[in-house]
């Protein structure tokens, strides 16, 4: 028997008040198992060892944190995830964006937090930031203005893939595009990239990804012993390495052991509702501690991290990693969402969803269209789903958010 939203929200602990207070309980939920542990601990420390590193004459730069990290690692320099300051940062930030960069209210949380956030760390070692021009524009003007502040900001002219755009454009995309990385190495570094350092890292990037799905199959059968949160930290965790790649590495192999021989971890609620997640990746935690508490396990995942298709091969490195980002044999896409539906499809079959997740932050109409495109796709094939709009900013979840999603999984049970 599914209990009513209401039971189901009296019987939910209360909701905790920081992204951190999320971790840390996920952390003590997860103490059968060493491996998710030290994901979150990875995690914790991954900004501070970062800027330490640069203090202590290293380099790290502010990045995606998505495709770009094993570029940066051939170039010697540690990337730092942008979306680690929505989660980790202060809460003075989106006040800060409003008092001194004077951005009115409506503006998309992650602008406002992002800009925040670097400028009340100005006095910290890390001034590096690179990022692409296909954001959007409000973001586009965010970096002219942090650049005023005295960060250095390395912008790289993106392309953009349409829903029809034939090989001989997209060849040319690719060819646009690998110039473009050539010449951040060298405005990074001062010097063109030794592409066997960076063919080494598309080796480590194409290994981590292959544990990562076999962490993801094996997690098919076990959900809960990799509750949401934890295996969204994961597949993030693939995008960047927390700043230590063999650590990292080290820890997913831990983690494949465990899941072999572990115990099943049941739901309080019974029967465990598979359910598709496609979007940002979230920075509001209650949502994926409500999917798992409300009998639900989010176990197709659609986000930024293209964990599904390893880096293509090509006799340039940079060529490879082009064309990795352009999504030609299936990674990252930059462009129409349509180019991703397929492949959604494919996950929400192989994973067993039987409800997707749509996931964008308030103010993104660039994610709420593409929100629409996907949704309107699905619907047509029978597959419920609903759009959450989140925040990016550091603070609790808010509790409409959650009621939604609680009716949500329940309606799915
Ligand atoms: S969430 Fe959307 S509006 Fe906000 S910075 Fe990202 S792309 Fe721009």
């Amino acid at each position: 028997m599914s209990l009513t939203t209401t039971e189901v929200q009296i019987t939910t602990r209360q909701e905790l008040q920081s992204q951190l207070e999320y971790i840390k309980q996920s952390k003590l939920d997860h103490r059968y198992s060493p491996a998710v542990v030290k994901i979150y601990d990875l995690a914790l420390s991954y900004v501070e060892d970062a800027e330490k590193h640069a203090r202590n004459g290293g380099r790290a730069a502010w990045a995606t944190g998505i495709w770009d990290a094993p570029l940066l690692y051939a170039l010697d320099i540690i990337p730092i995830s942008f979306t680690e300051l929505g989660r980790l940062g202060s809460s003075d930030a989106m006040t800060t964006a409003e008092d001194y960069f004077q951005f009115p209210k409506e503006t998309c949380s992650m602008v406002s937090a992002l800009l925040g956030e670097w400028y009340l760390r100005l006095n910290h070692p890390v001034k590096d930031i690179i990022v692409f021009n296909s954001s959007c524009e409000p973001m586009n003007i965010g970096w002219d203005l942090i650049a005023a502040e005295g960060y250095n900001v390395y912008r790289i002219e993106s392309v953009n893939r349409p829903r029809d755009n034939n090989p001989e454009r997209l060849e040319e995309q690719v060819r646009f595009l690998t110039e473009e990385l050539a010449d951040l190495a060298i405005r990074l570094t001062g010097k063109p990239l030794d592409p066997v350092r960076l063919e080494i890292e598309i080796s480590r990037v194409n290994r981590v990804i292959r544990k990562a799905r076999q962490i993801i199959e094996l997690r098919k059968d076990n959900p809960l012993y990799i509750k949401s949160l934890a295996t969204m930290f994961l597949l993030m965790g693939t995008g960047h390495y927390f700043g230590k790649p063999d650590e990292f590495e080290a820890t997913l192999d831990l983690l494949i052991d465990e899941l072999k021989v572990a115990d099943y971890v049941p739901s309080t609620r019974g029967k465990i509702v598979p359910i598709a997640w496609v979007g940002g990746r979230g920075q509001e935690f209650g949502v994926y501690k409500t999917v798992d508490d409300c009998g639900g396990a989010i176990t197709a995942w659609s986000t930024p991290n293209s964990w599904t298709h390893e880096w293509p091969k090509a006799e340039d490195p940079l060529e490879a990693m082009a064309k990795h980002i352009l999504g030609t044999t299936g990674g990252h896409v930059i462009g129409s969402p349509v180019h991703r539906l397929k492949r959604i499809e494919a996950l929400i079959k192989e994973y067993g969803a039987k409800g997707i997740l749509f996931y964008s932050y308030v103010g993104c109409s660039f994610a709420g269209i593409h929100q629409e495109v996907q949704r309107d796709h699905f619907h047509k094939l029978g597959i419920p789903s609903i759009g959450l709009e989140g925040s990016f900013q550091v603070g609790p979840p808010s509790g409409q958010l959650l009621t939604r999603v609680r009716a949500f999984v329940e309606m799915l049970s």
